[in-house]
């Protein structure tokens, strides 16, 4: 694996170009002429998803030509995609990030010349390190009852290692001091646990590197007190989403938020921005998201030079105070065509005020595509949560679920509902809905809960209720592989 990118005969990279919605066709044509302009050896193949897409009757939202197209070229140039009302019900972009694997969204943000924020003069320079494929964003929901919705939170030790690889090789391509790595353990130990102790095993490989966890919530309000302390946050995949908006709106917005989605194969550069309808064909927005988007995309494809110059006339374009709408209002803000052209006729300079990292190669980590990556050396079932749609309050349901678990192998520990101990009573005051969980724990505390055990649980409790799903509880080399409800011993 590593970096593989397709050449033409004439030697040129071939890149994908995808366009996108409202505002994507004018913020690509930006980036596009400053390639062109400066003179890069790099070819596009112009292919679609998106709104367009949608509206021809493509689910996906992506067209196969576009799937084909990135197969073969690896590197993908994108504009915001939309996804129209009453079309498609998953995102287009969501679809490309998944079906190419990208599990890594870096979200770099910096100060910059002449973009007045409540935190100019601090030097605001930090990447946020989104895992990009799972947790909240795989987006499996269920409504379990009709008035009750679940989302299922997948973190894997095997996405967790991916993207703290990612965050710490990246850290040391951009020659950056210290990662933090933000999670939510504290409440979900399992979870965010996962990514929080899959940090704290990788950590120790990269000596050179500060590695420090934080908590979530505190890390939203220490990027709003003092940001400057930030260099590289590494979190899961909807933290990160929040925290990048965040992290935009902190050097002056999303017309300035670039973004490069990462994968062992293939990668995605577009601004964090979305497509921004109303200004659509407008030509007053800010290109610069994307124009930064392809820089990174130009250090991806080992173009640094070209990169270099990039980064610079964008800078002294802002420097000589030439800026769009965004940040300027209407008064004296130039149309995003002159603020292109500005960039262009900028080529070669050098800003004076303002540096450019020096980048070296990022060392994309490789992984075995072993889907089996944690290894126990023993486990054991000893229970089961069977999730019940039921009327009836807690004590009258708890009383029957004992007598239906009589002459089974297991009993009925207690009930939970949204999470909280209701059965046997404890007292709280919890304000219940009609689905319950009901944890059932082997009688035989040392015993291997069989199927057939199970289903003989099932069949008895499904004599009088009806369960919508149920989860094995097990032990992992001896440990609990489940938390336990608010009150349960
Ligand atoms: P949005 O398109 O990002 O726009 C939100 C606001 O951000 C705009 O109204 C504008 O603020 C500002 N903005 C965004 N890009 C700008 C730019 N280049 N220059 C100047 N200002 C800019 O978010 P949205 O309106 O929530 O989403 C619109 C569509 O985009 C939706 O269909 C959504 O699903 C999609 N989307 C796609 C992507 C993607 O393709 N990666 C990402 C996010 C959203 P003001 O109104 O204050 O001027």
């Amino acid at each position: 694996m590593g970096k593989t990118f397709f050449t033409t005969p004439g030697g040129k990279k071939l890149i994908t170009v995808i366009p996108g919605d409202g505002i994507g066709p004018e913020v690509v044509r930006s980036a596009q002429q400053i390639i062109e302009a400066r003179g890069v050896p790099i070819e596009w193949e112009e292919r679609y998803a998106g709104e367009s897409v949608f509206k021809m009757g493509v689910p996906s939202g992506v067209l196969p030509e576009t799937i084909e197209s990135i197969r073969k070229t690896r590197v993908v140039l994108k504009g915001p995609l939309g996804t129209p009302i009453g079309y498609g019900e998953k995102s287009a972009n969501v679809t490309l990030r998944k079906l190419f694997e990208t599990y890594g969204n870096i979200r770099p943000v910096r100060e910059l010349p002449g973009v007045p924020t409540p935190f100019s003069g601090r030097g605001i320079d930090l990447v946020v390190v989104r895992e990009n494929t799972e947790d909240l964003y795989a987006g499996i929901e269920y409504m379990l009852t009709p008035g009750v919705a679940e989302c299922l939170k997948l973190i894997s030790r095997k996405g967790s290692e991916k993207i703290v690889r990612l965050a710490f090789e990246f850290a040391r391509s951009e020659r950056r001091k210290k990662v933090h790595c933000a999670t939510k353990s504290n409440i979900m130990k399992m979870t965010e646990g996962t990514l929080k102790r899959t940090f704290e095993a990788i950590a120790p490989e990269y000596p050179d590197i500060e590695a420090q966890h934080i908590i979530i919530d505190n890390c939203a309000h220490q990027l709003v007190r003092h940001p400057e302390q930030f260099d590289v946050i590494v979190t899961t995949n909807m933290n990160g989403d929040i925290l990048s908006d965040l992290t935009s709106g902190l050097i002056g917005g999303l017309g300035f938020a670039p973004s490069a989605n990462i994968g062992s194969e293939v990668s995605i550069f577009e601004a964090v921005h979305g497509s921004a309808p109303k200004y659509a064909g407008k030509n007053t927005i800010n290109p610069t998201a994307l124009i930064m988007s392809a820089v990174m995309m130009l250090r991806h494809l080992d173009e640094y030079e070209a990169a270099l110059d990039i980064e610079h006339a964008v800078l002294v374009t802002m420097e000589s105070g030439v800026r769009t709408r965004d940040t300027l209002g209407d008064e004296g803000a130039v149309s995003t065509s002159v603020f292109t052209d500005t960039i262009i006729k900028n080529l070669g300079k050098r800003a004076t005020n303002w540096s450019v990292r020096d980048y070296r190669p990022l060392q994309l980590p490789t992984f075995s595509t072993d889907p089996d990556w944690v290894h126990v050396t023993t486990r054991r079932t000893v229970g089961v949560d069977v999730f019940l749609e039921s009327s009836l309050d807690a004590e009258t349901l708890g009383h029957s679920l004992e007598q239906l678990a009589e002459g089974t192998a297991l009993q009925l520990k207690l009930i939970s509902n949204r999470g909280t101990k209701v059965y046997q009573p404890t007292g709280a005051m919890t304000d219940c809905i009609d689905q319950w969980s009901c944890r059932f724990m082997l009688a035989d505390a040392q015993g291997d809960l069989t199927d057939a055990q199970l289903f003989t649980l099932l069949q008895h409790i499904n004599s009088q209720h009806s369960f919508v799903s149920i989860v094995k509880l097990q032990d992992f080399d001896g440990q609990p592989g489940y938390t336990k409800s608010q009150g349960e011993d």
